[in-house]
């Protein structure tokens, strides 16, 4: 069985990386201003404070 991974980790492990640079940074809540608003599942975001939730897509609100 051929190992994969290192045939194609290199370029997922970069557009992974992109990704989760953009889900670090710390996003305020539109409803209270919050920075506690963060991703929770694909396309969810929702604040911690006062349950505010929005669908985007995967990586913006
Ligand atoms: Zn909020």
């Amino acid at each position: 069985m051929p190992n994969l991974g290192i045939k194609y980790g290199l370029t997922v492990r970069r557009k992974y990386l992109a990704a989760w640079k953009k889900l670090k940074k710390k996003r305020a809540c539109p409803k209270c201003g919050s920075k506690t608003f963060a991703r929770s599942n694909n396309g969810i975001w929702e604040c911690g404070k006062c349950g505010y939730r929005v669908t985007g897509d995967a990586y913006e609100p």
